[in-house]
């Protein structure tokens, strides 16, 4: 903390006649242990605003960068999820207002009936960001120590890599990733890349190719053939002829073909050893799920759009998959990501994490992994952007270091904004840098489930 601070602090008490007025006496604050930030007295802490800047960036996006503001001068940073939209944080601010964030459980539970699956998620898990960042700072301790403690002190890192039809050029890409540090890879292996073949692919005319389609893997009508799956297979040997066989190599992005193609697809792969076969089909669909990992000698994963424990455990319990991946601006934030990941280890299941997001969600992330003991290696889109380190200050740089990340010992999260640098990628389509939101201030429902 600030020195000056605290002595303006304690002339500050001694002014107000503050022992009488139930405020601690300077008896009491000499006792605070040497951390503690007296600029902040944790028990009076009260929410009083809640503010949006949204930071447009290559790949997912936007990303709305919140900050709840206090009666004692200090703020806490969150982020909504990539691409969600900022008024499902906004329309949470009428229930925050007054109230101590250092109690981010507590408000947890009375926010979370609010969010729901993928980007619906996302203001909930922002918030909750943004209390731990306060309570952090209220106490002046990182939030990994709030939550338990470390289990590692730099956090494992796989960069998503631009793809390219020719296995060599993408093969050297993640060589190149290897050379920067990285020791985990991450390929797309969509039907796409085959689909001009003849005979590779059988789908009705006019079906989505891309997992962007809206009609689900199951609904879609198109399946692999034995050519297509041999194609994918020769594509993987290829890149892993250049990238050998020692690193973990991840594959996403299949596309909507069928439960039976997936298997199909999956057993080609068998000989490559990949590290996981992500999103084959909807996480909603355990049983199918199970099919597929039954089928397959790979480890299969998802997770990414699910909101809250319960169906992470349900997942692991079936052994539908052998990987989960929360997105924790999904998931529900950092505490409920945690017990996601404890969660899973009872039942024998790791824990990777998906991520695309600012170095505000990061570090949100990074604080997770951290206290997590069965974290795997967390996801990150922005290794290429040259600017996104420079969004934040307070931790090392760049932030992402030969393919890990330091966990900050810094209070809260243990970034700032780097004030200059966030208003030269705001989204011309929101409101600027934390301008006035009081129009969110007196919205209002009965919330209650239950009577
Ligand atoms: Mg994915």
């Amino acid at each position: 903390m600030n020195p000056s601070n605290r002595s303006a602090r304690r002339s500050f008490l001694r002014g107000a006649g503050a022992l009488a007025a139930g405020f601690w006496a300077d008896e009491a604050l000499e006792a605070l242990p040497q951390n503690t930030n007296t600029n902040s007295k944790p028990s009076d802490l009260k929410i009083t605003d809640m503010r949006i800047a949204t930071v447009v960036k290559p790949g997912p996006g936007p990303c709305p960068i919140i900050r709840i503001d206090t009666n004692q001068g200090i703020y806490g940073l969150g982020e909504v999820r990539d691409g969600a939209s900022k008024t499902y944080a906004l329309f949470l601010k009428s229930r925050l207002l007054g109230q101590n964030p250092c109690n981010v459980d507590r408000l947890f539970r009375r926010i979370k009936q609010f969010g729901n699956h993928s980007r619906q998620g996302g203001g909930v898990c922002g918030v909750e960001m943004a209390l731990w960042d306060l309570a952090g700072k209220a106490y002046n301790v990182p939030v990994y120590q709030m939550l338990g403690g470390k289990f590692r002190d730099k956090i494992r890192i796989y960069a998503d890599t631009t793809e390219s039809p020719d296995p060599k050029i993408f093969g050297q890409r993640l060589k190149a990733r290897m050379e920067q540090g990285f020791t985990w890879l991450k390929m797309d292996l969509g039907v796409d890349m085959v689909a001009k073949v003849p005979g590779a692919l059988t789908r009705p005319a006019g079906a989505g190719l891309t997992y962007g389609d809206p009609v689900q893997h199951m609904f879609t009508g198109m399946e692999i053939t034995e050519k297509g799956a041999a194609l994918l297979d020769d594509y993987v040997a290829a890149v892993r002829e250049q990238v050998g066989m020692d690193v973990p190599l991840s594959a996403d992005h299949f596309g909507h073909i069928g439960v039976n193609s997936c298997i199909r697809l999956g057993k080609a792969l068998e000989k490559h050893n990949l590290a996981w076969l992500e999103d084959m089909i909807p996480w909603q669909y355990t049983d199918l799920l199970k099919k597929i990992n039954d089928a397959i000698d790979l480890p299969i994963l998802t997770g990414e759009d699910i909101y809250l424990k319960e169906d992470f455990i349900n997942l692991c319990r079936a052994h539908a998959v052998d990987i989960i991946q929360p997105d924790l601006a999904t998931s529900g934030g950092i505490l409920e990501t945690k017990k996601i990941g404890d969660a899973a280890q009872e039942l024998g299941v790791p824990m990777a994490m998906h991520f695309a997001g600012t170095p505000v969600s990061c570090m949100a992330n990074v604080h997770c992994a951290a206290a997590t003991e069965n974290f795997l290696v967390m996801e990150n889109h922005s290794a290429d952007v040259p600017w996104w380190s420079d969004l934040v200050n307070g931790v090392e740089k760049p932030i992402i270091n030969k393919g890990f990340i330091t966990v900050p010992d810094g209070p809260g999260l243990g970034v700032t904004l780097n004030e200059e640098v966030v208003k030269q990628h705001l989204s011309p389509q929101d409101n600027g840098y934390f301008e006035p939101t009081t129009q969110w201030n007196t919205e209002r429902s009965v919330d209650r489930w239950w009577s």
